[in-house]
């Protein structure tokens, strides 16, 4: 029988207990049963963490579709490590890595507690490698530029998970994997990168939120979405050969891989939907995903 099932049966027979307190248990075990959507973030220029735009807006309107997390765990772009580390820290440091932008942009704070609990756990249910405990990094930008606009009460306690630079598409995929039972603990896992993201073709028409892209740009914006859709996560591990479109879109693995580590989490059959759909700066998309 299942625990939600044997629970309420057995409502009717105690006699004893409030109603208040059954309410609380059975709440509870809702929370528990329920699995958190994963989502992957275009996260495109630092100055989204401050500018009311339609990305930053794009962003919140999801995010309010989600139940509150327990905790987040963030698989940022802008951190690369020699192994795969988790951040264990009680206070992790909000960390300004970019230079030119306005003061603001430096100014900004993000005061989430991290999680030891999470970290233990993620360490604990990631079994084919060792996981390192990391009490150095904190919140890049990939990261907090994201949570400062659904999160801005900066309550709900963050981690980071590194890229490891040493290993595959393949590997990260597969490590993703290993993820799954956090969503059933309301642990929310976001991926934050860019699927298309190549600065040597970048072409500016006024501010970089401008909707402009290369022709190869857009096919690979198209050919993903439907690739992810699809769930030919084989080609997707596979993107360097797939075309030169998708060659073009990630000629440094970082922005890429935290899409996979995304979709490796979807299950079967489970809903799969895009949203801040475009392309920017010629060479630039922040298609964002919602799985669940
Ligand atoms: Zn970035």
């Amino acid at each position: 029988m299942k625990r939600k099932t044997f629970v309420k049966s057995i409502l009717g027979l105690t006699a004893m207990a409030s109603l208040g307190s059954f309410k609380y248990f059975t709440d509870n075990l809702s929370e528990e049963d329920t699995i958190m959507p994963v989502l992957f973030i275009g996260h495109g220029s630092p100055m989204n963490a401050i500018e009311d735009n339609e990305f930053s807006q794009g962003w919140k309107r999801v995010a309010s579709t989600i139940p509150k997390p327990k905790a987040i765990l963030m698989i940022s772009a802008h951190w690369e490590t020699k192994g795969t580390l988790v951040t264990a820290m009680e206070k992790p440091k909000t960390i300004h890595d970019f230079g030119g932008f306005p003061q603001a942009l430096f100014d900004v704070e993000y005061p989430a507690p991290g999680s030891l609990w999470l970290a233990e756990e993620t360490k604990k249910t990631i079994q084919s490698i060792s996981i390192g405990m990391d009490q150095s990094w904190g919140f890049d930008h990939g990261n907090w530029s994201i949570l400062k606009n659904i999160y801005p009460d900066a309550t709900i306690p963050v981690i980071q998970l590194s890229l490891d630079y040493m290993q595959g598409p393949e590997y990260h995929y597969n490590l993703a994997k290993e993820l799954q039972s956090l969503r059933k603990k309301g642990v929310l896992i976001i991926g934050s990168g860019n699927m298309v993201h190549n600065f040597q073709y970048l072409q500016l028409k006024g501010d970089f939120n401008v909707h402009f892209g290369h022709d190869w740009a857009i096919e690979a914006n198209e050919t993903f979405k439907k690739l992810i859709s699809e769930n030919d996560y084989k080609s997707l591990i596979n993107y360097c050969n797939y075309n030169k479109s998708l060659q073009l879109s990630a000629p440094t693995p970082e922005h890429y891989l935290p899409l996979l580590y995304s979709i490796a989490l979807r299950n079967e059959n489970e809903p799969i939907s895009f949203f801040n759909d475009a392309l920017l700066a010629g060479s630039f998309s922040m298609t964002s995903v919602k799985i669940g």
